[in-house]
């Protein structure tokens, strides 16, 4: 069995590679290791090679790893948010993927007013139009940017989305280049460059670098499969 540093070396030599096969700069991508639902000691390990960022879909288990990692880590929240947690949640997550909602979106930022922070949010948009996730689609974010952007206490970085699962990579391509369509669109509508695009997963991560991602986010790959919580 290959040991956490050595499948995390695997994986940024294929983002890597993906950049140059697109003509991307590698620095451009951030490497998002999800080490949801595996401990803290295997974070350790690829944070023993230079991993500083790690994305967690739960804020229980996100609060209670990182007290027992170093301080200069980065947690992004990568998993659904409930507006109870919001104020927990603001002060580990440096960044929040998920913002599903103009009424999430609206409760973060009055809490952020609250305790006079401005997190950074990455908007989630359902490409597939799959029932079953979470996410505005495209139509619905279009018509609400405007007051997304007039929110002032919140910083919208960008768009996430997550494909829907696939057994040949090749079929989230258009999903990425959606979400990435959707993006220059918002974009050339608001005056707003929202950069930030978070697309690909262990299944399919070098596609999404070809189709724009800025950040991939990837768990098993790295960690190996997910135990159970
Ligand atoms: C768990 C999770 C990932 C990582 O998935 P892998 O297939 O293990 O790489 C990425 N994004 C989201 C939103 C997740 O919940």
């Amino acid at each position: 069995m290959r040991s956490v540093a050595q499948k995390l070396i695997a994986v940024r030599e294929k983002l890597v590679q993906a950049a140059r096969r697109s003509r991307r700069n590698p620095d451009e991508i951030t490497l998002v290791a999800v080490s949801k639902t595996h401990p803290a000691g295997q974070v350790q390990e690829a944070v023993d090679i230079g991993q500083q960022v790690f994305g967690e879909s739960y804020l229980q288990e996100a609060l209670k790893k990182a007290s027992m990692l170093p301080s200069y880590l980065n947690w992004h929240l990568i998993g659904h948010l409930q507006t109870n947690k919001i104020r927990r949640a603001l002060g580990l997550f440096s960044l929040i993927h998920s913002v599903h909602s103009l009424a999430l979106a609206r409760n973060i930022d009055k809490i952020a007013r609250e305790k006079n922070v401005l997190p950074c949010l990455l908007l989630e948009v359902n490409v597939s139009g799959e029932t079953s996730k979470f996410g505005f689609t495209p139509a619905a974010l279009e018509a609400c940017m405007e007051e997304l952007l007039a929110l002032q206490c919140i910083q919208i970085n960008g768009l996430m989305t997550v494909a829907p699962y696939a057994q040949d990579p090749e079929d989230s391509r258009s999903f990425f280049a959606q979400l990435r369509e959707c993006r220059d669109r918002l974009a050339r509508q608001t005056g707003t460059p929202l950069g930030a695009l978070s697309m690909g997963m262990s299944s399919d991560y070098q596609v999404a670098v070809e189709e724009g991602a800025t950040l991939i986010r990837v768990g098993s790959s790295i960690f190996g499969k997910r135990h159970t919580r």
